[in-house]
Formats: C-alpha cells, sequence, structure tokens
C-alpha cells in the first residue's frame, strides 16, 4: 500500500512512524513533511491546504491512503476532493470536520446531542454581543467561530477583556470571518485533559486518556502554545472510567452526526475540563492533538493502518485495538521565543544518541535535512518521548535523554507530568 500523508509537525513525524511499521505499508510519502519524516519516506513539496495539489499527487502517485494530522484539510473539504479521484481518506467529511472548523456549529451539536459543555450563545451581530456581555456575569470566554491558529479563544476575566475581545473579532476583525460569529459561553474551571477515539462513523474505539500542556511556561504560566507536552494515561481519567466517559462525550457525537446524514469517520478528540461537576467538553477536534499522539502511538501495539481502514470501511467493531499498559511521556524542545518570535536554522546534534536509548523515540517537528545535517526550522523543534512503567519513571527517562540533544536557544518545560504526579 502507498500513504500520503499531509502535515509537517511532530505528530504527522509519529504518524508515519506508526504506519511505517505495519506490514502492509509499502511507501509512504509526507506532504511537506520534516527532518525526521524524510528518514521514513519522500517528502513533497506541497502545503496542507493545496487540495488540488494533494489529490493531483495522489492520482499521479496511485495513492492507495491519504492521512492527515493537521485539521485544516479536512475543514476545506480533502475528503470530498480525494472521493472525485476515487482515492481513500482517512479522516470526516468537511460537514462533519464543522465539529472543529465552527465552534458555533460544535457547540450547538453539543446541546442538541446532550453532551455537558459550558452553556453558551452565538451572535453574528456585534451589537447584540455586546449587549449580551454587558449584562451576564464575569469571568466569561469569547471564541470566534472558525478556525485561528489556537489564538481565537479570549477567558475574560473582567467585562472590559471580554468587550476588547468582541471588538478585535467582530470589528477589526484581526480573525478575517473567522471571527464574523463569536460564541460568548461560561468559564469553567478545573483541570483539563484529552480524550480520543477512533469511530467507523457507528462505533468508536477509545484511546487511553492523555493531558497536554498547552501554556509556554512551567506551572501553566505564559501564553498557550501548539502544545509543549503531553503524556498518556492521565491519572484524571483513569481507565476505569473510559466508557462511561465515552458514552457521555464522545458516542452522543458519533450517534448525532450519523442521524445527521454525515458518519464520522477517524478521530474525535474531545479536549475536557474536569469542572466539580464533573468532566464538560471544551472543544472537539476532528484528528489527533499534536503533541498527544507522540506519547499515544508509542503505546499502541495493534496496527494503525489496519484500524485506520477499519474506520473508512465500517469495521471497527471487528477489531481489538491493543494498547500497551505503560505511561509515555513526551516532552517538547522549542526555539527560545516560541510561541512568539524566535531564531530558526540552529544545528540539531545529539538525536541518534537519544533516539538509541532503550524505550526512548525522539519525534521531529520544526526540522530540515540539509546534506547530514538536521536543522530547526520552527517553533516546536522534537518531540522527546519516553516510556515507562509508571509516570515518574517515564518522565526520568525523556529528562535523560533531552540530555543528550544539543541545539542553541533550546527551551522546553520541566514540569511535563507533573500534575499527573500529583494525583498518582
Ligand atoms: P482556535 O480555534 O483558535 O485554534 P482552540 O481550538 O485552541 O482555538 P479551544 O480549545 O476551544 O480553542 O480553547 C482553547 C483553550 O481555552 C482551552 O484549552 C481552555 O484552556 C480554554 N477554554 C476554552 N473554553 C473554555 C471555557 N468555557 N472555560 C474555561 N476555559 C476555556
Amino acid at each position: 500500500m502507498r500513504i500520503l500523508i499531509v502535515g509537517s509537525g511532530g505528530r504527522e513525524h509519529a504518524l508515519a512512524w506508526k504506519l511505517a511499521q505495519s506490514p502492509k505499508v509499502d511507501k509512504m510519502f509526507i506532504a511537506p513533511g520534516n527532518g525526521g519524516t524524510a528518514q521514513l519516506g519522500e517528502n513533497v513539496d506541497i502545503n496542507d491546504d493545496d487540495l488540488p495539489a494533494i489529490a493531483a499527487f495522489a492520482r499521479n502517485n496511485a495513492i492507495d491512503l491519504v492521512v492527515t494530522g493537521p485539521e485544516l484539510p479536512l475543514v476545506l473539504g480533502l475528503k470530498e476532493t480525494l472521493d472525485q479521484e476515487g482515492i481513500t481518506c482517512f479522516g470526516p467529511n468537511a460537514f462533519a470536520a464543522q465539529l472543529e472548523g465552527s465552534k458555533a456549529f460544535s457547540k450547538t451539536v453539543m446541546r442538541a446531542a446532550g453532551v455537558p459543555t459550558a452553556d453558551f450563545e452565538v451572535f453574528d451581530d456585534y451589537d447584540q454581543a455586546r449587549a449580551h456581555v454587558d449584562e451576564r456575569s464575569m469571568p466569561c470566554v469569547i471564541k470566534a467561530d472558525g478556525l485561528a491558529a489556537g489564538k481565537g479563544v479570549v477567558v475574560a476575566k473582567t467585562r472590559e477583556e471580554a468587550l476588547e475581545a468582541l471588538d478585535e473579532m467582530m470589528v477589526k476583525q484581526v480573525f478575517g470571518a473567522a471571527g464574523e460569529r463569536v460564541v460568548v459561553e461560561d468559564a469553567l474551571i478545573g483541570e483539563e485533559a484529552s480524550f480520543l477515539a477512533f469511530s467507523d462513523g457507528v462505533n468508536i474505539s477509545v484511546m487511553p486518556s492523555s493531558q497536554d500542556h498547552k501554556a509556554v511556561y512551567e506551572g501553566d504560566k505564559g501564553p498557550n502554545t501548539g502544545g509543549m507536552g503531553a503524556y498518556t494515561p492521565a491519572p484524571i481519567l483513569p481507565k476505569a472510567d473510559y466508557e462511561k466517559t465515552a458514552e457521555m462525550t464522545l458516542a452522543p457525537i458519533i450517534r448525532h452526526m450519523a442521524k445527521a446524514g454525515h458518519p464520522f469517520k477517524g478521530v474525535l478528540y474531545a479536549g475536557l475540563m474536569y469542572t466539580d461537576e464533573g468532566p464538560k467538553v471544551l472543544e472537539y477536534n476532528v484528528r489527533f492533538g499534536d503533541p498527544e499522539c507522540q506519547p499515544l502511538l508509542t503505546r499502541l501495539d495493534s496496527d494503525l493502518f489496519e484500524i485506520m481502514m477499519a474506520c473508512v470501511n465500517g469495521t471497527l467493531d471487528e477489531m481489538s485495538i491493543d494498547w500497551n499498559d505503560e505511561t509515555s511521556v513526551c516532552v517538547v524542545l522549542a526555539a527560545e521565543g516560541y510561541p512568539k518570535s524566535y531564531p530558526k536554522g540552529m544545528e540539531i546534534t545529539g538525536l541518534a544518541d537519544a533516539d538509541a536509548m532503550d524505550k526512548v523515540k525522539v519525534f521531529q517537528a520544526g526540522t530540515k535535512a540539509e546534506g547530514d545535517k538536521i536543522l530547526s526550522s520552527g517553533g516546536r523543534i522534537l518531540g522527546v518521548t519516553a516510556l515507562g512503567a509508571d509516570l515518574s519513571s517515564a518522565k526520568e527517562l525523556a529528562y535523560q535523554a533531552i540530555e543528550k540533544i544539543h541545539f542553541d536557544n533550546c527551551y522546553f518545560r520541566r514540569d511535563i507530568g507533573d500534575k499527573g504526579l500529583k494525583r498518582s
């Protein structure tokens, strides 16, 4: 089988690494890929939003399956574009991808499906949104409806902050069309966790729980990033609770989308907030999280290609998917300054030494190969991932592996997994 993976981050390196282990996969292309994916297949110079180029490449290279890491291609209609060519795509169609692409759609589906979530209202009109914020209690959360690269959510403590967010989104249109519509919702307080599942449109198979670290600094301080590290399982969502949590947060959405005539096939990701009243859904993503994907896939014992084909073919209920019982911790090494401005082009050394350690896997993200060197090319550069019998040993091993890796202006959080350690 010939696979095309779309994307360029650590998640896509992990997807390529796991798919390469399938005896059914003969050849892999990654568009555009990174220094890590170049070692597993052929990188092709196509951007993730260039659907015509992705489809043409897939057609001309006899691709059997296209897998996308990021959401944008799915939201833009990658599945439909590939359907026209008769090429199989792992992931939902554009209608179902609105679960991530439109916060108003997502919240409305949650309400209709009876999923616990923060109470909310949707506004297309700036004056009405202002009047609502003037009347409601604070804090509240203002969300741009469309995709805004993780910057479209403002947790406003005061009325002034909320009004400023409305002004930025709806009047100044800093996120373009993504901010023409906004969701205003209650602020939830608690600890966050990620809960992902494979779905074939009818059946779901949950993955172990995980937890991301979005803020740039230790103790969850500073601005949000794409994710500074993740680990699995997350003790806040123990295995004994997977079934009931899935029945509350994931299964109702799968049933709702099937009834709407757009069965959700792919990975459904629920971002949960553990409040005093129990878990509530903050958001859905329609793909693996980055970095949650990296530690999750190191725990997957089954063949990822077969799982993806079972999702596409509607046969997930015939498969048993095995996850090992270890704990996996992924620490992101970033360039100092990220998520604001940061230097690029630093040479990375020690990668092979770290990768050679037992139970360690280094996933590359913002890297490119130049001759026999690996240079940094992005803000999040590596995801050093280690397995252990428990969280403390996996964490210790990940940080030992990091000591072998060197590049100028390296920055990473030293507290990945600490929230889980406090609970275990
Ligand atoms: P974008 O569309 O800009 O990429 P996103 O998908 O990252 O945004 P969300 O995941 O919905 O947006 O929200 C980002 C973060 O904001 C959450 O991880 C959470 O920390 C915080 N957040 C979102 N909704 C709420 C809420 N109701 N209460 C408290 N915090 C919230």
